[in-house]
């Protein structure tokens, strides 16, 4: 594995390739990559504070998944942060907290065996239909979801789901 310095340094010369043409380039590069590498630096904190996971080993796994520009890859919009949300260790650990394996939907109230798509073939309240309610939909959970990460997930994607919410939690 990289060291975090041979890391860093791969993502400033990623950065900076393709603006040789800017006037006052080195002004340019040095006040962006300074704002670059204080970016990456406070995201691999962050998850690394949360997760206990250590931060040469985050940094190289961010890494590994980029495969565009390190400017347009280490923007806030594309990491979440986790300081509110569940972690878990394992997947087994989300199992074993939420054993009924049965989820509210948020839009008929009926519990749903599917945490990301009602089945509860409840009436919705919205058409005459039935539910069909879909956690990764546009309006996602209307705020009545639950949001967590597994770790050994997390370190593969850096993302996090949303669910209903387990039944556990009522
Ligand atoms: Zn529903």
């Amino acid at each position: 594995m990289k060291t975090t310095k041979e890391l860093l340094s791969q993502i400033r010369k990623d950065a900076f390739r393709s603006n040789l043409k800017y006037h006052k380039v080195q002004f340019y590069e040095q006040k962006e990559s300074l704002k670059l590498i204080k970016f990456v630096n406070g995201l691999i904190s962050h998850y690394s504070h949360h997760t206990g996971i250590d931060k040469n080993i985050i940094l190289d796994a961010l890494e590994s998944n980029r495969t565009y520009w390190s400017l347009n890859y280490y923007q806030r919009a594309n990491f979440p942060r986790i300081d509110n949300i569940a972690i878990f260790e394992t997947l087994e650990d989300f199992k074993l907290k939420f054993p009924s394996g049965k989820f509210v939907c948020p839009l008929c109230g009926g519990h749903s065996t599917n945490p990301y798509e009602c089945n509860t073939k409840l009436k919705a309240k919205t058409n005459s239909g039935i539910c069909d309610w879909k956690s990764y939909g546009l309006f996602g959970c209307i705020g009545k979801g639950y949001t967590f990460t597994i770790k050994t997930e997390f370190i593969k994607t850096f993302k996090t789901n949303t669910i209903f919410k387990p039944i556990e939690l009522l």
